[in-house]
């Protein structure tokens, strides 16, 4: 049985922007291969092998070439697949999938050993144990204060009005407004924060805004630049210091990778 070079997964395709190993079917490798568990089989290669903590859609998509330069390619996509821990081609490396906001507590608490986490995720968690080594350039959007069409913002803000503002990003938003000392109520929501203005929740929202698409199909417009947001790297302190000799290979091609 010929294995190829990333472990018996035939080719390495990229589909579009995909760096997943692409299983060969109706092989005996492929057989055995679909079976192998993403689980760390004992407690000595959990304190040695690397889990990586990752959110599904455009982090895992764009962070895809960057694991590809480090020479780990993914067994599955987690689009497709509704393992929540996933193998590669290194028996030693395996990824968590886990919502975006969540990524930076897995690697706060050692769960995760690195992770990619969006700047708006990390300010709202507070960054409590994590070294961010690199910017890695990838989902890249701003953060805005975003109003409806109609609504004179900047007056609003003149004239000293107290403000309803709608928003996931607490943190963020009162840091902001605190700055620049607008009086403002702010409304925790979950998702769809453009909904909050149209139906008389806020007067504001602040949220991630890339296109702007949205923002327009539903006649809001942005009224203030908050921040350029983008993911970094996430490492656990502990676990740079433990598996440094793992960690730092990884840390060195990722940067390689997002300087070129
Ligand atoms: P969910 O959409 O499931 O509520 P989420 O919004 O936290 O979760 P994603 O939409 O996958 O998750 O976003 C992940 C990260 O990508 C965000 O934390 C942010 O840094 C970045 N991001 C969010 N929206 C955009 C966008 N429109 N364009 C580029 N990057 C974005
Ligand atoms: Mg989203």
């Amino acid at each position: 049985m010929r294995r190829s070079d990333n472990g018996g997964f035939g080719q390495l395709k990229n589909r579009g922007n995909r760096y997943l190993a692409e299983k060969p079917r109706n092989s005996p490798t492929s057989t055995t291969r679909c079976v192998k568990i993403a689980i760390f089989p004992n407690r000595e290669s959990a304190v040695t092998g690397i889990t990586i903590a990752l959110s599904k859609g455009r982090i895992f998509e764009e962070t895809l070439p960057l694991l590809a330069a480090a020479g780990i390619v993914p067994d599955e996509d987690p689009e497709k697949s509704r393992k929540l821990i996933i193998g590669a081609n290194q028996p030693d490396v395996r990824l968590v999938i886990v919502r975006a906001s969540d990524v930076p507590t897995y690697v706060q608490y050692g769960a995760a050993d690195m992770g990619v986490a969006g700047r708006d995720v990390l300010i709202e968690h507070g960054g409590t144990g994590l070294y961010q080594p690199l910017d890695l350039n990838i989902a890249k959007c701003r953060m805005m204060v975003a109003a409806p069409e109609g609504f004179d913002y900047a007056s609003a803000v003149q004239q000293g009005a107290r403000l309803k503002v709608a928003t996931k990003y607490i943190k963020t938003a009162r840091e902001h407004f605190a700055a620049k000392g607008v009086h403002v109520d702010l409304i925790k929501l979950y998702g769809s924060m453009e909904l909050a203005p149209l139906v008389g929740l806020s007067d504001a929202i602040v949220d991630l805004v890339s296109s702007g698409a949205t923002l327009k199909a539903n006649r809001l417009a942005a009224v203030e630049h908050i921040m350029d947001i983008s993911s970094r790297l996430i490492v656990n302190q502990a676990a740079l210091k433990l598996k440094r000799a793992k960690l730092q290979p990884i840390i060195d091609a990722f940067q390689r990778a997002v300087e070129q």
